[in-house]
């Protein structure tokens, strides 16, 4: 079997937690592992790579024209890569959303992304109706293009480093140049790939009272979430919404506080192992579907959750 060809996701220099899970998605579908990592001064991040378990080589693909991701540069350099891969394979996230139907559209394929489990090398499992259902999908085709949930899959572990092998990078075209990033700053773990996620909706009723569920997200250590609902509202920023048009999120623990939780919002969050809920009105949607439900007022709830865990953490 030709080897497969796994697209390192990092920023700001520094590999994303995210890589090591694309790796074990790529071990699912047999065949060695070639690592690109591709950016512009990416030779920290190819080392930070190196290690990762089942990686047989790490390519660094190191030019200007790739900073930031930029897309048409990195679909010309995976293309430059030849035939050498049946199967390549990225992550469903702003970049590969972007990377992954361009390069199939090059290759005249059919991508196939938002995976969730890789049951051989042409036979997938993603999810349809908003997540409401999950497809095992068989891609009869000579070459994929793969795009997976990275949530959905456990990190990769770390061995003896492999060797970073330079590869040529073809002549950037110009037509897409790097202007400028705007990055939000947060302190808060990221959404994607959170161990605990505590997410709020319309019923915090104001950006001041939302600061709550930061604050109790600061004690458990946890990422912040919003519904869409919260979002608009100017309660929480664009980039914490979860759902079919925000992100989607998987962690060991998420707790939905304030949230009627619309299909659209659990499209995002259905992957959650315990899901808990607190709202004061026990036929909400997400009261239903919760493992642990707490029917009260969220007023009362999150302050003393707040507390409660602030005197577990001085035990
Ligand atoms: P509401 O539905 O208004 O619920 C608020 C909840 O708070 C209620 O259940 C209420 O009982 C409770 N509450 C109020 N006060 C208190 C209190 N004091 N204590 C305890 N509980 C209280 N939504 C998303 O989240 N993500 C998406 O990606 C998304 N994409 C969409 C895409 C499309 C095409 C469409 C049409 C909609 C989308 N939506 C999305 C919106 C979605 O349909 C819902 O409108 C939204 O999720 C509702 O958000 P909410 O639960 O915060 O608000």
């Amino acid at each position: 079997m030709m080897p497969v060809l796994v697209l390192a996701s990092h920023d700001a220099g520094k590999l994303s937690a995210s890589t090591a899970r694309a790796v074990t998605a790529a071990t699912q579908i047999g065949g060695a592992i070639h690592l690109l990592v591709a950016g512009s001064g990416i030779t920290a991040v190819a080392d930070e790579a190196a290690p990762l378990a089942g990686v047989a080589k790490v390519l660094a693909a190191d030019a200007e024209s790739l900073a930031q991701a930029a897309t048409a540069p990195l679909v010309a350099l995976i293309e430059s890569l030849g035939d050498a891969y049946t199967h390549i394979l990225g992550l469903s996230d702003a970049v590969g959303r972007d990377v992954l139907p361009r390069l199939a559209a090059r290759l005249d394929i059919q991508p196939v992304t938002d995976i969730t489990a890789i049951l051989g090398p042409d036979r997938f499992v993603r999810p349809v109706y908003a997540g409401n259902g999950f497809e095992t999908l068989v891609s009869p085709q000579v070459r994929q293009v793969l795009g997976i949930r990275a949530a959905a899959f456990a990190p990769a572990g770390e061995e003896t480093p492999v060797t970073v092998e330079a590869v040529p990078v073809p002549e950037a075209d110009g037509r897409v140049r790097f202007i400028a990033a705007h990055r939000t700053q947060t302190e808060t773990p990221d959404l994607g790939t959170a161990r605990v996620v505590v997410a709020g909706g319309a019923g915090f009723g104001s950006r001041e009272d939302f600061v709550m569920l930061e604050t109790l997200a600061g004690r458990l250590g946890a990422a912040v979430g919003a519904t869409r609902a919260a979002v608009d509202a100017g309660y929480a920023p664009n980039d914490w919404q979860i759902g079919q048009t925000g992100k989607m999120v998987a962690p060991d623990l998420y707790i939905g506080i304030g949230i009627s939780g619309a299909l659209q919002h659990q499209a995002g969050m259905l992957g959650a192992k315990t899901i808990v809920a607190i709202n004061k009105d026990e036929e909400a949607p997400l009261m239903k579907l919760a493992d642990y439900a707490y029917r009260g007022d969220l007023f009362e709830a999150v302050p003393a959750l707040i507390a409660a865990f602030e005197k577990w953490r001085r035990v």
